[in-house]
This record gives structure tokens, C-alpha cells and sequence, in this order.
């Protein structure tokens, strides 16, 4: 794979298809573990009986069919294939599957392969492709319940750190002030935003997210970060408002502009910055 970097990209695209199944079981239960978790926490504060639930992790219960819950054997849990073969539908129930299932599969096979050929096989490949399998959980999980689960952003704020401890992505030091400048940042706009129209226009996850990403990518790549999700957030928020008909006081989570942005600065950063702002 070392002298191949057409195998290693193979490689790191069925690897990616599985972890991308995974990252169906996270998007999808990982909000619910939270909110499970938040019910026991209220009920434990007010001094009544936590309300008795039946374990619900990452792991168990096993998947099933969410209308006849049938539960799904190994042979149609295989990513892609299955849901091919079985034409977008329960084998038992005939329920439509939803395509999200399997475009997540693909969306993480594609990315994991564009990400291993770019980097090449090695350190920096292997903390990119965490970075990259993140990111997507993150996107979906934001999309669909306006959260980005401090599970998912603070480990990964430390794991940025870790790499750059020998600089696999940028120098400690750019590391540490990225991560404080990210979460700072967010954090005044928040501020600002705030007191000058009275609404919340992000969340701290939003901030941990930003500063997540300066701790992987350093402080260099920040204002290239809030750009590009700025104005990735304004091309596809306008494209709903158009196209779509949506208002335009409907929320829209900024969390997903924030990791589209982050996966570019992660691959195209160090090029993009020297083209515009000049050599950092
Ligand atoms: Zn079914």
C-alpha cells in the first residue's frame, strides 16, 4: 500500500462502507442514547424514580425493522448491497427503507478513498479518515436533531491535539491557539448576535465543532473555515428558499457548513489560503 496509493484508496473505500453503516447506527441513536440520558438526569434531579427503560446503546438492542421490527440478519446489513438487493424495502414487511441508509454508505465509501489517495498511506491518512468519519456523523446528526453530541466533538478536539503533538497537520502551538480561537470565535459572534436582535443564532456545539477543527488544522485555516461554511450556508440556504420554497425564518443548523468546510480546509486548506490571503 506503500507504493500503491491506487490499493490503499480501494482499500480505504471498503473500509469506509462499513464504517459508514456504523455511522448509520450513531447518526440514528446516538441523539436518542443523549435524550434517554437527559430524562434520567431530570428525574433524578427533581428526586422521582427514573423512568425504567430497557438498555439502548450503540451495540443493543439489534437492528431492526422500525415498522414490523423484524430484526435485521447480517446477510441485509451488508452496506450497499443489501439494500440493492433488496430494492429499498423490509424483506418482511415490504416498508420502504429510506436511500439515506445507503447514500451515507457511499457518501463514506467515496470520501474515505478521496481522503486515503490524497494523503497517501500513512499517519496523516489514518487521523483523516477519523476526521472525515466524524464529520459526517456530525452533518447528519445536526440535520436531523439540530445536535452535535459533545461525545462526538470533544474527543475529537483532543485527538486533533494528539496528532499535532509531532505537527502530522500543523505545529503544536498553531494546534492549541486554533482550538481556543475556533471556540472563541463562534462564541463572540454568538455574543454579538445576541444582543444585537435578541436570538440565538448558533449553538455551543457549533463552537466546539469550530474549535475541533482549529485543533486539527491549526488557527491558519479558521477564517478560511468560517468563510467557506458561510458560504456554503448561503448557497444552499438560498437554494432552499428558491427552490425548495422554504421561509426564510425556518432554522437551518449551521453545524453541517461547518464540517463541509472543515473536510475542504482539511484536504484543499494549505493551497486555498496561499492562493488567496498569500504564503502563511
Ligand atoms: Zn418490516
Amino acid at each position: 500500500m506503500l507504493s500503491d496509493p491506487l490499493l490503499f484508496a480501494v482499500c480505504a473505500a471498503l473500509l469506509g462502507l462499513c464504517v459508514g453503516s456504523f455511522l448509520n447506527v450513531v447518526i440514528h441513536r446516538l441523539p436518542k442514547m443523549m435524550e434517554q440520558q437527559w430524562r434520567a438526569e431530570c428525574a433524578e434531579l427533581s428526586a422521582q424514580e427514573a423512568p425504567a427503560v430497557e438498555s439502548y446503546n450503540l451495540i443493543v438492542p439489534r437492528s431492526a425493522c422500525p415498522s414490523c421490527k423484524r430484526p435485521i440478519s447480517a446477510l441485509e446489513n451488508i452496506p450497499l448491497l443489501s439494500w440493492m438487493v433488496l430494492r429499498g424495502q423490509c424483506a418482511g414487511c415490504k416498508t420502504a427503507i429510506s436511500p439515506r441508509y445507503p447514500a451515507v454508505e457511499a457518501l463514506s465509501a467515496a470520501l474515505s478513498a478521496y481522503v486515503a489517495w490524497h494523503f497517501g498511506f500513512g499517519v496523516a491518512a489514518i487521523g483523516a479518515l477519523l476526521f472525515t468519519w466524524a464529520m459526517i456523523a456530525l452533518t447528519f446528526i445536526d440535520l436531523d436533531t439540530f445536535y452535535l453530541p459533545d461525545s462526538i466533538t470533544l474527543p475529537l478536539l483532543w485527538l486533533g491535539l494528539l496528532f499535532n503533538i509531532v505537527g502530522i497537520y500543523t505545529p503544536l502551538a498553531g494546534a492549541v491557539i486554533g482550538a481556543a480561537a475556533g471556540y472563541l470565535s463562534l462564541w463572540g459572534v454568538y455574543w454579538i448576535f445576541k444582543w444585537a436582535t435578541g436570538k440565538e443564532g448558533m449553538g455551543y456545539g457549533d463552537f466546539k465543532l469550530l474549535a475541533a477543527i482549529g485543533a486539527w488544522l491549526g488557527w491558519q485555516m479558521l477564517p478560511l473555515t468560517i468563510l467557506l461554511s458561510s458560504l456554503v450556508g448561503a448557497v444552499i440556504g438560498i437554494g432552499l428558499i428558491v427552490f425548495a420554497g422554504r421561509g426564510r425564518s425556518v432554522p437551518i443548523p449551521f453545524g453541517p457548513y461547518l464540517a463541509i468546510a472543515g473536510m475542504i480546509a482539511l484536504l484543499h486548506g494549505p493551497a486555498l489560503t496561499s492562493a488567496w490571503f498569500g504564503p502563511l
